[in-house]
């Protein structure tokens, strides 16, 4: 059975890490390419974008793929409807891999917005610190005049032209503990942090140290996904592939 498996999140991390140990599975691991050096993971990976909706009907006809898992991260909006829209013009079975988002609860102070440019209107006129914790793809829509001073943190750096005038870049890669982020944003003297709705462990210790320094978050909502089959466990993600062997 030949299992195309969209990553860029943990869940694909570990979805990979199974798949490889399976000698009845020939998995095959699709990175955006968006890193410049991705978390090597034990499946054979292809890289790049597919070339839209066309481009991965060819490549889902060219390679013989019997079922699609999209274990993008939330927020891979495009890639997601992409990938429902090819499995459906194909009749290739998909399922989703994902984590729950976040929930607010006591002690959290949370401006929950739809996307990047209303986050960006949050936070109003009064000049504050803004922890920029979203990486860099949309931190171009916080660019422009503003009273605020950002501090960006990303893995790979930014390209400079789409960046806040008043910058602060910190290049580093998580997982990060509560204590890292509680001293990170001692240190830059932090007042209110953006983040997406990510959800998942790797990324939550800088919400809990929102929490514990009492400092606002805005809190960008997940984007609208495809109906598909979603499983936020490896167990419901391995009962479907066996679900949808091909017949012999
Ligand atoms: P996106 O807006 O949903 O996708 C843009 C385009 O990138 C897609 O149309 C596709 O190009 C290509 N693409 C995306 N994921 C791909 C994959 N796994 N394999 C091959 N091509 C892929 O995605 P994005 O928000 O730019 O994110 C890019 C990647 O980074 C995703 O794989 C995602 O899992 C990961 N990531 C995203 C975020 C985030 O906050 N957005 C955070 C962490 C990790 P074609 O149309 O040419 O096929």
């Amino acid at each position: 059975m030949k299992i195309l498996v969209l990553g860029g999140s943990s869940e694909a991390g570990v979805l990979a890490r199974a798949l490889s140990l399976r000698a009845d599975l020939a998995a095959i691991l699709s990175l955006a390419g968006r890193t410049a050096s991705p978390a090597a993971l034990p499946l054979p990976t292809r890289i790049g974008g597919f070339g839209g909706v066309a481009g991965l009907i060819g490549y889902l006809k060219a390679e013989g793929v019997d079922a699609v898992i999209d274990a993008t991260h939330p927020f891979a909006a495009q890639m997601k409807r992409h990938a429902a829209q090819a499995c459906a013009a194909t009749r290739t079975p998909l399922c989703a891999f994902t984590r729950a988002p976040w929930i607010a609860g006591e002690g959290d102070d949370w401006i929950e917005v739809d996307d990047a440019p209303s986050a960006a209107r949050a936070l109003g006129e009064t000049p504050r610190h803004v922890f920029l914790a979203i990486g860099r793809q949309q931190a171009g829509v916080f660019a422009g005049p503003s009273p605020h001073r950002f501090v960006l943190r990303a893995i790979d750096a930014p390209s400079p032209d789409a960046l806040p005038a008043s910058l602060d870049l910190v290049l580093a890669r998580g997982p990060f503990t509560l204590d890292d982020e509680i001293a990170l944003m001692r240190e830059k003297n932090i007042d209110i942090v953006v983040s997406k709705n990510a959800g998942g462990e790797a990324t939550r210790a800088k919400i809990d140290a929102a929490r514990e320094l009492r400092l606002p978050v805005v809190m960008i909502r997940r984007p609208p996904a495809p109906a598909r089959p979603t499983f936020e466990t490896l167990e419901g993600v391995v009962a479907w592939i066996e679900a949808h062997r091909p017949a012999p």
